[in-house]
């Protein structure tokens, strides 16, 4: 019986052999199968999960954190963008696995609260232009979008720092030089941050 399967292979190898030499080369198709990962936060583990593209999230057990860069939508939105704060829970959770405790003090904001903070900061800094390195209009900032987190601004500065070094793994990067505490999702999960603005007034 061994012999008989010892047989049939060479014959195969034979044949295959033969196959090849009449197949023209570029009749090969090769299939690369590419397995993208993606990013979810696991709600009853509280903690970060990557699944392969043909899982993805699990609807009810996963918050899902986006693929991408995260914009603007057409709609203005009356919450936090839900993408936003899966990367932020992720990081959180991911924090707090190394005693670092990280909250945020504002998220979404409506388009009046940005105005009424600009203006507040204006009268603050005495002009416009100083008030826009730090506040910026309701309809330039990307708080009223539910894109943009202050993170530990009335706490430790700890937390921010973490986030500053850990957060692109979460989608989540530090955007001014003059800002501590204000992160954006501004590139995919497990990217790698832009450099730093100098303030405000140098939007993207
Ligand atoms: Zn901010």
């Amino acid at each position: 019986m061994f012999f008989i399967a010892v047989l049939l292979m060479g014959a195969a190898g034979l044949f295959g052999l033969a196959a090849d030499a009449v197949m023209p080369k570029e009749n090969k198709v090769t299939q690369e199968i590419k397995i993208n990962p993606v990013y979810c936060f696991n709600k009853p583990s509280e903690s970060l999960v990557i699944r392969p593209d043909f899982i993805g999230c699990i609807i009810g057990e996963d918050l899902p954190l986006g693929q991408s860069e995260i914009t603007e939508s057409t709609e203005r939105p009356t919450d936090l963008h839900p993408h936003v704060l899966a990367r932020f829970l992720s990081a959180q959770a991911a924090a707090k696995a190394e005693g670092v405790t990280m909250t945020f003090d504002s998220g979404y904001r409506t388009l009046e609260t940005q105005n009424y903070l600009f203006q507040r900061a204006i009268k603050e800094h005495k002009t416009p232009e100083e008030a826009i390195k730090w506040v910026l209009p309701g309809d330039l900032s990307r708080h009223p979008w539910g894109l943009a987190l202050d993170v530990n601004l009335h706490h430790e500065k700890s937390g921010a720092s973490w986030l500053e070094a850990n957060g692109s793994t979460f989608g989540l990067c530090r955007v001014y030089e003059n800002e501590w505490w204000h992160f954006e999702p501004l590139i995919a999960p497990g990217g790698v941050c832009p450099p730093l603005l100098p303030d405000a007034s140098h939007l993207k």
